[in-house]
């Protein structure tokens, strides 16, 4: 058990490593960031922040070696830069890293376990995405294996004509098909050092522009039938990388049943609401997992939660949220420009009251 005083290293600046520092304080920690020069807003929660890039050994060894534990809030960081921190230091292991960077990986590694992804084929040049687009058919989604979040590296196909107007950029890329959803919905589970495993109730996700928007409770009947068959498979997944903290996975609802999309092997935005929704967040049971503390109860305390992002300008007037009736719960992070399409804060409405 990670003594009250120790430190937590956090790989990444962003709001989710924000939220974990300001977790890790309430347990009586103190955390250490480390991310590459930028509006590193996970810094006011921190008491040190390391803004050095990923390839600076020296500073990741310094880093280091202020910390207790280490742990990551952006799945993206390069693997080289993970292994100048001491393997026994890092919570999760890298091999969830390892798996979740690479789209191809990460559908064979679920594959394996008995998940369904959509039909997916390998694309690395402009020939194999148009013997991809005549196999899988279209619409479809190039997307590129590494390094895409909220939607970027992403092109849409909707005909072979299409196809043959996109150029391939350059990287390894997957050829996905469509998927036709009723919604999306995410399991979010925290995994101990024991192997115990908690899982917070699956919202309902709606995306604009690739980017999570909006996630609500309850998730509607359709996500609580395919909600246990999905759970299976992320705790099969969180067992066999030997994970520890919050793991989260992605799937489409679809009338034929849960399609695995893609994990994120850290705290997620579609689990924000759990902050005030939940018995104890993803935040907070991240923490306890990789300090060797017994994990929080994950049941929803509301009946009905709402939670939407705050996007872009968005931010410039949220405060007027406040007024509103009812609990409605309002998070800024502190960025400092208002940049279109950048996620600034979230406001998650709980209510006693049947939806
Ligand atoms: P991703 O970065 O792969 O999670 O994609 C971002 C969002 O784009 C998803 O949450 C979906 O809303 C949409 N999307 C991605 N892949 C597919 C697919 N194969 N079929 C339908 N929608 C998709």
């Amino acid at each position: 058990m990670l003594a009250p005083g120790s430190t937590i290293g956090i790989l990444g600046g962003g709001q989710l490593g924000r939220m974990l520092a300001m977790a890790a304080m309430q347990l009586g920690y103190r955390c250490i960031g480390y991310a590459p020069p930028g509006d590193n807003i996970a810094s006011a929660a921190c008491v040190d922040f390391f803004e050095n890039g990923w390839g600076e050994q020296d500073a990741l060894a310094a880093f280091a070696s202020r910390c207790d534990v280490v742990t990551w809030e952006f799945e993206n960081v390069p693997l080289t830069a993970v292994a100048a921190i001491p393997h026994d230091m890092l919570a999760p292991q890298p091999k969830a890293l390892e798996v979740a960077q690479d789209r191809l990986n990460e559908k064979q590694f679920v594959e394996q376990l008995g998940g369904t992804c959509a039909p997916y084929m390998r694309v690395e040049s402009d020939e194999d995405l148009m013997r991809a687009v005549d196999r899988i058919g279209t619409p479809g989604i190039l997307k590129t294996a590494r390094d895409g979040y909220d939607g970027k590296g992403q092109w849409r196909i909707s005909s072979r004509r299409d196809a043959a107007g996109v150029r391939f950029p350059g990287r390894p890329c997957i050829f996905e098909g469509m998927v036709e959803f009723e919604t999306e919905f995410s399991v979010i589970l925290v995994r101990s050092t024991s192997g115990e495993v908690r899982i917070w109730d699956s919202t309902a996700n709606e995306h604009e522009g690739g980017m999570l928007a909006h996630s609500v409770l309850p998730a509607g009947p359709l996500v609580e039938s395919q909600v246990e068959q999905a759970r299976e498979l992320a705790t099969k997944t969180a067992d066999a990388l030997g994970y520890v903290g919050v793991l989260t996975l992605e799937f489409f609802a679809t009338k034929a049943g849960a399609v695995f999309n893609e994990m994120a092997p850290r705290v997620h935005n579609s689990g924000h609401w759990t902050n005030e929704g939940a018995a104890t967040s993803q935040f907070e049971n991240h923490i306890r997992a990789i300090a060797g503390l017994p994990l929080g109860g994950t049941e929803t305390r509301f009946a009905s939660i709402d939670m939407r992002n705050i996007v872009g300008e968005q931010a410039l007037t949220a405060h007027s949220i406040l007024a509103e009736e009812g609990e409605p719960h309002l998070h800024l992070y502190g960025k400092s420009e208002a940049r279109e399409g950048r996620k600034m804060g979230h406001v998650t409405r709980v209510s006693h009251a049947q939806p």
